[in-house]
């Protein structure tokens, strides 16, 4: 069994973070280290370690963690203006926290391509 990350934490409500969201499958919180004025982290309460897990799950999970991210950007009031919605997984992205996690970046314009 994978090993306890801070998001397994703060989930369990053992770590603090400012909660800006949370229903019975996802919970969104503001990330420490934001790189742009609104900078949220949405993860789902059942723990799903990486993006590589995706395709091996029912599609009915994928598609309540996804929309519930489109619901967390809304309600940040990201729709109008735009957003960018970053999963980093594995080593070349650096991935830190073994706990899948969309970030939703918003509140200026963004460049691209990423570094
Ligand atoms: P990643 O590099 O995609 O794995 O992103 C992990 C993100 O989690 C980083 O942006 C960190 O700033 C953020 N982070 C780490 N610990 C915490 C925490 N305790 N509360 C909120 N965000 C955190």
């Amino acid at each position: 069994m994978a090993e306890d990350t801070i998001f397994d934490k703060i989930i369990a409500k053992e770590s603090p973070a400012k909660i800006v969201y949370e229903d019975d499958d996802i919970i969104a919180f503001n990330d420490i280290n934001p790189k742009a004025p609104i900078h949220v982290l949405v993860i789902p309460k059942n723990k799903i370690e990486s993006f590589n897990e995706l395709d091996n799950l029912k599609i009915e999970i994928v598609g309540c963690y996804f929309k519930g991210i489109a619901k967390v950007a809304k309600k940040l009031g990201l729709s109008n203006n735009g957003y960018r919605i970053v999963f980093n997984c594995g080593r070349h992205a650096n991935q830190t926290v073994n706990y899948i996690h969309a970030h939703i970046l918003g509140g200026r314009p963004m460049t691209w391509p990423p570094g």
